[in-house]
Protein backbone atom coordinates (compact mmCIF):
# COMPACT_ATOMS: atom_id res chain seq x y z
CA UNK A 1 0.00 0.00 0.00
CA UNK A 2 1.41 3.47 -0.83
CA UNK A 3 1.01 5.71 2.51
CA UNK A 4 -2.58 6.51 2.26
CA UNK A 5 -3.68 9.20 3.55
CA UNK A 6 -6.77 9.42 5.43
CA UNK A 7 -9.00 11.12 2.87
CA UNK A 8 -7.90 8.32 0.49
CA UNK A 9 -8.57 5.25 3.01
CA UNK A 10 -12.20 6.24 3.80
CA UNK A 11 -13.18 7.03 0.07
CA UNK A 12 -11.62 3.53 -1.12
CA UNK A 13 -13.49 1.36 1.98
CA UNK A 14 -16.90 3.41 1.59
CA UNK A 15 -16.93 2.79 -2.30
CA UNK A 16 -17.03 -0.89 -1.81
CA UNK A 17 -20.90 -2.14 -1.00
CA UNK A 18 -21.41 -4.05 2.04
CA UNK A 19 -24.77 -4.24 2.60
CA UNK A 20 -26.48 -6.88 5.34
CA UNK A 21 -29.67 -7.51 4.98
CA UNK A 22 -32.38 -10.18 6.35
CA UNK A 23 -34.17 -9.55 2.45
CA UNK A 24 -32.48 -11.22 -0.03
CA UNK A 25 -32.74 -8.22 -2.38
CA UNK A 26 -30.50 -6.40 -0.54
CA UNK A 27 -28.15 -8.84 1.00
CA UNK A 28 -24.24 -8.33 -0.16
CA UNK A 29 -21.29 -9.98 0.12
CA UNK A 30 -18.93 -8.54 2.39
CA UNK A 31 -15.62 -10.19 0.52
CA UNK A 32 -14.42 -6.98 -1.48
CA UNK A 33 -13.83 -5.24 2.15
CA UNK A 34 -12.31 -8.06 3.51
CA UNK A 35 -9.81 -8.14 1.08
CA UNK A 36 -9.27 -4.17 1.14
CA UNK A 37 -8.56 -4.28 4.92
CA UNK A 38 -6.52 -7.60 4.25
CA UNK A 39 -4.15 -5.37 1.70
CA UNK A 40 -4.26 -2.63 4.29
CA UNK A 41 -3.13 -4.43 7.55
CA UNK A 42 -0.58 -6.65 5.16
CA UNK A 43 0.92 -3.92 4.49
CA UNK A 44 1.45 -2.78 7.95
CA UNK A 45 3.17 -6.25 8.78
CA UNK A 46 0.49 -7.85 9.57
CA UNK A 47 -0.38 -11.40 9.45
CA UNK A 48 -3.59 -11.72 7.66
CA UNK A 49 -6.38 -14.65 8.76
CA UNK A 50 -9.35 -14.27 6.49
CA UNK A 51 -12.28 -17.04 7.06
CA UNK A 52 -15.91 -17.74 5.31
CA UNK A 53 -18.31 -18.45 7.92
CA UNK A 54 -19.65 -22.05 7.90
CA UNK A 55 -22.71 -21.99 5.83
CA UNK A 56 -22.62 -18.55 4.80
CA UNK A 57 -21.14 -18.24 1.41
CA UNK A 58 -19.27 -14.70 0.69
CA UNK A 59 -19.71 -13.86 4.37
CA UNK A 60 -15.71 -13.32 5.68
CA UNK A 61 -14.49 -12.46 9.00
CA UNK A 62 -10.74 -11.68 9.07
CA UNK A 63 -8.33 -11.47 11.73
CA UNK A 64 -5.34 -9.12 11.60
CA UNK A 65 -2.33 -9.88 13.95
CA UNK A 66 0.91 -8.05 14.76
CA UNK A 67 3.50 -9.40 17.13
CA UNK A 68 3.58 -12.54 19.46
CA UNK A 69 2.72 -13.66 22.59
CA UNK A 70 -0.72 -13.77 24.46
CA UNK A 71 -2.88 -10.84 26.04
CA UNK A 72 -2.70 -7.77 23.94
CA UNK A 73 -4.65 -5.37 22.60
CA UNK A 74 -8.21 -6.09 20.06
CA UNK A 75 -9.41 -2.93 17.94
CA UNK A 76 -12.71 -4.45 16.15
CA UNK A 77 -15.50 -3.62 13.90
CA UNK A 78 -17.88 -4.67 11.70
CA UNK A 79 -17.51 -4.63 7.98
CA UNK A 80 -21.03 -4.26 7.01
CA UNK A 81 -23.53 -1.74 6.64
CA UNK A 82 -27.45 -1.69 6.42
CA UNK A 83 -29.50 -0.90 3.22
CA UNK A 84 -29.92 2.77 2.36
CA UNK A 85 -32.64 4.08 1.92
CA UNK A 86 -33.45 4.77 -1.71
CA UNK A 87 -34.22 8.27 -2.86
CA UNK A 88 -33.88 9.84 0.83
CA UNK A 89 -30.41 10.16 0.48
CA UNK A 90 -29.06 13.46 -1.31
CA UNK A 91 -25.73 12.08 -2.25
CA UNK A 92 -24.40 8.57 -3.65
CA UNK A 93 -24.21 6.56 -0.69
CA UNK A 94 -20.82 4.77 -2.46
CA UNK A 95 -18.50 7.72 -2.78
CA UNK A 96 -17.45 9.95 0.14
CA UNK A 97 -18.76 13.64 -0.37
CA UNK A 98 -17.07 16.26 1.80
CA UNK A 99 -18.90 19.11 2.92
CA UNK A 100 -19.30 21.32 5.76
CA UNK A 101 -16.78 19.48 7.37
CA UNK A 102 -18.63 16.52 7.18
CA UNK A 103 -17.89 13.19 5.27
CA UNK A 104 -20.59 11.57 3.48
CA UNK A 105 -21.61 7.94 2.75
CA UNK A 106 -22.76 4.78 3.70
CA UNK A 107 -20.79 3.26 6.75
CA UNK A 108 -18.53 6.50 7.18
CA UNK A 109 -19.44 6.08 11.26
CA UNK A 110 -21.21 2.96 11.71
CA UNK A 111 -18.90 1.38 10.93
CA UNK A 112 -16.50 0.59 8.18
CA UNK A 113 -15.17 4.11 8.54
CA UNK A 114 -13.17 3.29 12.15
CA UNK A 115 -10.77 0.69 10.33
CA UNK A 116 -9.46 3.97 8.21
CA UNK A 117 -8.97 5.29 11.97
CA UNK A 118 -7.04 2.26 12.97
CA UNK A 119 -4.64 2.60 9.76
CA UNK A 120 -4.61 5.99 10.39
CA UNK A 121 -3.62 5.77 14.04
CA UNK A 122 -0.76 3.23 13.08
CA UNK A 123 0.94 4.93 10.56
CA UNK A 124 1.95 7.48 13.04
CA UNK A 125 3.63 4.79 15.58
CA UNK A 126 6.67 2.57 16.11
CA UNK A 127 5.11 -0.70 15.78
CA UNK A 128 8.53 -2.15 15.64
CA UNK A 129 8.95 -3.01 19.39
CA UNK A 130 5.62 -4.27 20.02
CA UNK A 131 5.57 -5.64 23.54
CA UNK A 132 2.58 -7.43 23.51
CA UNK A 133 -0.07 -8.28 19.97
CA UNK A 134 -2.04 -6.04 18.45
CA UNK A 135 -5.26 -7.80 16.58
CA UNK A 136 -7.69 -6.24 14.02
CA UNK A 137 -10.80 -8.18 13.65
CA UNK A 138 -13.28 -7.13 10.94
CA UNK A 139 -16.70 -9.20 11.04
CA UNK A 140 -19.57 -9.83 9.07
CA UNK A 141 -23.59 -9.60 9.29
CA UNK A 142 -23.48 -7.44 12.60
CA UNK A 143 -26.65 -5.59 11.49
CA UNK A 144 -28.55 -8.62 10.72
CA UNK A 145 -27.23 -11.76 13.22
CA UNK A 146 -23.99 -10.91 14.20
CA UNK A 147 -23.33 -14.44 12.74
CA UNK A 148 -19.13 -12.64 11.95
CA UNK A 149 -18.87 -12.26 15.69
CA UNK A 150 -20.59 -15.45 17.00
CA UNK A 151 -18.61 -17.42 14.83
CA UNK A 152 -15.45 -15.45 16.61
CA UNK A 153 -16.80 -15.76 20.09
CA UNK A 154 -17.13 -19.57 19.58
CA UNK A 155 -14.04 -20.51 17.64
CA UNK A 156 -11.31 -18.17 17.71
CA UNK A 157 -8.12 -19.49 19.40
CA UNK A 158 -6.57 -16.11 20.97
CA UNK A 159 -7.39 -14.51 23.82
CA UNK A 160 -6.52 -10.43 23.76
CA UNK A 161 -6.70 -9.01 27.73
CA UNK A 162 -8.54 -6.10 26.20
CA UNK A 163 -10.96 -5.06 23.40
CA UNK A 164 -12.71 -1.89 21.93
CA UNK A 165 -15.23 -1.90 19.08
CA UNK A 166 -15.10 1.23 17.06
CA UNK A 167 -19.11 1.78 16.97
CA UNK A 168 -20.39 5.50 16.80
CA UNK A 169 -20.14 6.48 20.54
CA UNK A 170 -19.63 10.08 20.29
CA UNK A 171 -15.97 8.91 21.71
CA UNK A 172 -17.65 8.17 24.80
CA UNK A 173 -16.65 4.49 26.29
CA UNK A 174 -19.79 2.85 26.11
CA UNK A 175 -19.49 -0.02 29.52
CA UNK A 176 -22.75 -1.50 29.52
CA UNK A 177 -25.94 -2.23 27.03
CA UNK A 178 -29.15 -4.21 27.39
CA UNK A 179 -29.83 -7.46 24.74
CA UNK A 180 -32.33 -7.88 22.46
CA UNK A 181 -34.52 -10.66 22.37
CA UNK A 182 -37.92 -11.56 19.40
CA UNK A 183 -40.29 -13.99 20.48
CA UNK A 184 -42.84 -15.87 18.97
CA UNK A 185 -46.15 -16.94 20.98
CA UNK A 186 -48.74 -18.83 19.51
CA UNK A 187 -51.85 -20.44 20.29
CA UNK A 188 -53.47 -23.28 18.83
CA UNK A 189 -57.10 -24.23 19.01
CA UNK A 190 -59.65 -25.06 17.22
CA UNK A 191 -61.99 -23.63 14.42
CA UNK A 192 -65.38 -23.87 13.81
CA UNK A 193 -68.58 -22.15 13.64
CA UNK A 194 -69.62 -19.11 15.75
CA UNK A 195 -72.99 -20.20 16.41
CA UNK A 196 -71.79 -22.85 19.16
CA UNK A 197 -68.36 -22.31 21.45
CA UNK A 198 -68.49 -26.04 22.33
CA UNK A 199 -67.56 -26.48 18.38
CA UNK A 200 -64.56 -25.63 18.65
CA UNK A 201 -61.61 -23.87 20.91
CA UNK A 202 -60.96 -20.13 20.66
CA UNK A 203 -57.06 -19.60 20.48
CA UNK A 204 -58.34 -15.71 20.88
CA UNK A 205 -59.69 -16.52 24.18
CA UNK A 206 -56.46 -18.80 25.04
CA UNK A 207 -53.87 -15.51 24.14
CA UNK A 208 -56.25 -13.37 25.90
CA UNK A 209 -55.56 -15.27 29.42
CA UNK A 210 -51.69 -15.60 27.61
CA UNK A 211 -51.52 -11.70 27.35
CA UNK A 212 -52.51 -11.19 31.03
CA UNK A 213 -49.38 -13.49 32.05
CA UNK A 214 -47.12 -11.80 30.22
CA UNK A 215 -48.50 -7.96 31.37
CA UNK A 216 -47.66 -9.86 34.52
CA UNK A 217 -44.37 -10.68 34.04
CA UNK A 218 -43.51 -6.94 32.27
CA UNK A 219 -44.80 -5.47 35.91
CA UNK A 220 -42.89 -8.11 38.41
CA UNK A 221 -39.60 -6.98 35.84
CA UNK A 222 -40.48 -2.93 36.52
CA UNK A 223 -40.78 -3.84 40.19
CA UNK A 224 -37.98 -6.10 40.80
CA UNK A 225 -35.51 -6.36 38.45
CA UNK A 226 -34.50 -2.26 38.58
CA UNK A 227 -30.69 -2.31 36.83
CA UNK A 228 -29.95 1.70 37.35
CA UNK A 229 -27.53 1.93 34.96
CA UNK A 230 -29.84 2.02 32.61
CA UNK A 231 -32.34 5.12 31.48
CA UNK A 232 -34.72 2.66 31.35
CA UNK A 233 -34.12 0.53 34.52
CA UNK A 234 -35.80 -2.72 34.21
CA UNK A 235 -35.39 -5.62 31.54
CA UNK A 236 -38.57 -4.71 29.13
CA UNK A 237 -40.88 -6.16 27.67
CA UNK A 238 -43.10 -4.76 24.77
CA UNK A 239 -46.41 -6.42 22.88
CA UNK A 240 -45.42 -5.61 18.95
CA UNK A 241 -47.28 -7.95 17.05
CA UNK A 242 -50.62 -10.15 17.19
CA UNK A 243 -52.39 -11.76 14.51
CA UNK A 244 -55.71 -14.49 14.90
CA UNK A 245 -58.51 -15.45 13.72
CA UNK A 246 -59.81 -15.00 9.75
CA UNK A 247 -63.38 -14.14 10.06
CA UNK A 248 -66.41 -13.18 13.06
CA UNK A 249 -68.18 -16.07 12.31
CA UNK A 250 -65.51 -18.78 12.92
CA UNK A 251 -64.09 -19.40 16.12
CA UNK A 252 -60.55 -18.49 16.12
CA UNK A 253 -58.32 -21.41 15.21
CA UNK A 254 -55.16 -19.74 16.27
CA UNK A 255 -53.04 -16.43 17.21
CA UNK A 256 -50.00 -15.65 17.47
CA UNK A 257 -48.37 -12.86 19.34
CA UNK A 258 -44.48 -11.18 18.59
CA UNK A 259 -42.73 -9.86 21.91
CA UNK A 260 -39.71 -8.01 22.52
CA UNK A 261 -37.31 -8.22 25.40
CA UNK A 262 -34.19 -6.77 26.35
CA UNK A 263 -32.27 -8.59 28.97
CA UNK A 264 -29.88 -6.58 31.50
CA UNK A 265 -26.46 -7.84 32.21
CA UNK A 266 -28.14 -9.21 35.98
CA UNK A 267 -31.22 -10.82 33.66
CA UNK A 268 -29.55 -12.48 30.97
CA UNK A 269 -31.29 -13.54 28.08
CA UNK A 270 -31.56 -17.35 29.12
CA UNK A 271 -33.50 -16.40 32.30
CA UNK A 272 -35.94 -14.08 31.07
CA UNK A 273 -37.14 -16.57 28.52
CA UNK A 274 -37.34 -19.43 31.52
CA UNK A 275 -39.46 -16.43 33.06
CA UNK A 276 -41.62 -15.83 30.32
CA UNK A 277 -42.11 -19.98 30.22
CA UNK A 278 -42.74 -19.82 34.11
CA UNK A 279 -45.68 -16.96 33.15
CA UNK A 280 -47.30 -18.95 30.20
CA UNK A 281 -47.37 -22.34 31.80
CA UNK A 282 -50.97 -22.15 33.28
CA UNK A 283 -52.10 -21.84 30.14
CA UNK A 284 -50.96 -25.62 29.02
CA UNK A 285 -52.68 -26.66 32.33
CA UNK A 286 -56.19 -25.24 30.79
CA UNK A 287 -55.16 -26.51 27.16
CA UNK A 288 -52.32 -28.88 26.45
CA UNK A 289 -50.53 -28.83 23.28
CA UNK A 290 -51.85 -25.45 22.88
CA UNK A 291 -48.75 -23.14 23.39
CA UNK A 292 -45.81 -22.41 20.88
CA UNK A 293 -42.69 -20.42 22.21
CA UNK A 294 -39.83 -19.73 19.74
CA UNK A 295 -37.20 -17.28 19.21
CA UNK A 296 -38.16 -14.97 16.26
CA UNK A 297 -33.87 -14.56 16.13
CA UNK A 298 -31.22 -16.02 18.32
CA UNK A 299 -30.86 -13.99 21.17
CA UNK A 300 -28.42 -11.35 21.69
CA UNK A 301 -26.64 -10.88 25.21
CA UNK A 302 -26.33 -8.33 27.40
CA UNK A 303 -23.39 -6.59 28.44
CA UNK A 304 -21.34 -4.91 30.90
CA UNK A 305 -17.35 -4.36 31.47
CA UNK A 306 -16.62 -4.71 34.70
CA UNK A 307 -16.41 -1.56 37.44
CA UNK A 308 -12.62 -1.78 37.83
CA UNK A 309 -11.57 -2.63 34.39
CA UNK A 310 -8.09 -0.92 33.63
CA UNK A 311 -9.31 -0.50 30.47
CA UNK A 312 -12.39 1.81 31.04
CA UNK A 313 -9.91 4.01 33.15
CA UNK A 314 -7.05 4.57 30.55
CA UNK A 315 -10.37 5.10 27.58
CA UNK A 316 -11.81 7.84 29.60
CA UNK A 317 -8.14 9.28 30.32
CA UNK A 318 -7.89 9.24 26.24
CA UNK A 319 -10.84 10.54 25.76
CA UNK A 320 -12.01 12.95 28.73
CA UNK A 321 -15.18 11.40 28.70
CA UNK A 322 -16.83 9.32 31.59
CA UNK A 323 -17.93 6.14 30.67
CA UNK A 324 -21.42 5.65 29.70
CA UNK A 325 -24.17 2.92 29.06
CA UNK A 326 -26.30 2.84 26.27
CA UNK A 327 -29.60 1.63 24.90
CA UNK A 328 -28.51 0.07 21.53
CA UNK A 329 -26.91 -3.85 21.21
CA UNK A 330 -23.55 -4.01 20.00
CA UNK A 331 -20.98 -7.25 18.94
CA UNK A 332 -19.66 -6.57 22.71
CA UNK A 333 -21.26 -9.68 24.13
CA UNK A 334 -20.04 -11.89 21.86
CA UNK A 335 -15.92 -10.18 21.66
CA UNK A 336 -15.94 -9.90 25.76
CA UNK A 337 -16.91 -14.52 25.21
CA UNK A 338 -13.03 -14.05 24.38
CA UNK A 339 -12.28 -13.65 28.08
CA UNK A 340 -11.05 -9.54 27.41
CA UNK A 341 -12.10 -6.59 29.11
CA UNK A 342 -14.78 -5.18 26.52
CA UNK A 343 -15.51 -1.26 25.66
CA UNK A 344 -17.53 0.08 22.64
CA UNK A 345 -15.63 3.23 21.63
CA UNK A 346 -15.32 4.86 18.36
CA UNK A 347 -16.10 8.16 16.16
CA UNK A 348 -19.62 9.70 15.14
CA UNK A 349 -22.91 9.69 16.76
CA UNK A 350 -24.95 6.92 16.71
CA UNK A 351 -27.71 9.21 15.99
CA UNK A 352 -26.51 9.40 12.30
CA UNK A 353 -26.54 5.64 11.42
CA UNK A 354 -29.12 4.19 10.05
CA UNK A 355 -29.97 6.80 8.73
CA UNK A 356 -30.03 8.50 4.72
CA UNK A 357 -27.19 10.86 4.77
CA UNK A 358 -25.03 9.23 7.03
CA UNK A 359 -21.53 11.54 7.99
CA UNK A 360 -18.45 11.33 9.92
CA UNK A 361 -17.97 14.99 11.51
CA UNK A 362 -14.41 15.64 10.94
CA UNK A 363 -13.67 17.24 14.69
CA UNK A 364 -13.54 13.35 15.59
CA UNK A 365 -10.44 13.09 13.32
CA UNK A 366 -7.68 14.10 15.33
CA UNK A 367 -9.39 12.67 19.00
CA UNK A 368 -10.26 9.58 17.62
CA UNK A 369 -6.62 8.88 16.32
CA UNK A 370 -5.19 10.10 19.63
CA UNK A 371 -7.76 8.12 21.64
CA UNK A 372 -6.50 4.72 19.50
CA UNK A 373 -2.84 5.62 19.68
CA UNK A 374 -2.67 6.28 23.46
CA UNK A 375 -4.35 2.61 23.59
CA UNK A 376 -1.83 1.05 21.73
CA UNK A 377 0.95 2.04 23.21
CA UNK A 378 -0.41 1.81 26.81
CA UNK A 379 -1.53 -1.74 25.81
CA UNK A 380 0.87 -3.23 23.40
CA UNK A 381 4.02 -1.00 23.28
ZN1 LIG B 1 -22.73 -0.67 13.82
Amino acid sequence: MANLDFFSLYKNIIAIPSISSSDSKWDQSNEGVIRLLADWFASLGFQIEVTELAEMPGKFNLVATLGQGEGGLLLAGHTDTVPFDEGRWSKNPFQVTEEGNRLYGLGTIDMKGFFAFIVEALQGLDLTQLKKPLRILATADEETTMAGARTIAEAAEFKPDYAVIGEPTGLVPVVAHKGHMSELIRITGKSGHSSDPANGVNAMEIMHQAMGQVLGLQRTLKEKYADHRFAVPQPTLNLGYIHGGDSPNRICGCCELHIDMRPTPQVGADELFGMLKEALSPIEIHQPGCLHLQHLHDPIPAYACRDDSELVREAEKASGKRAESVNYCTEAPFIQQLGCETIVLGPGHIAQAHQPDEYLDLSFVEPTKAVLQHLVKRFCL
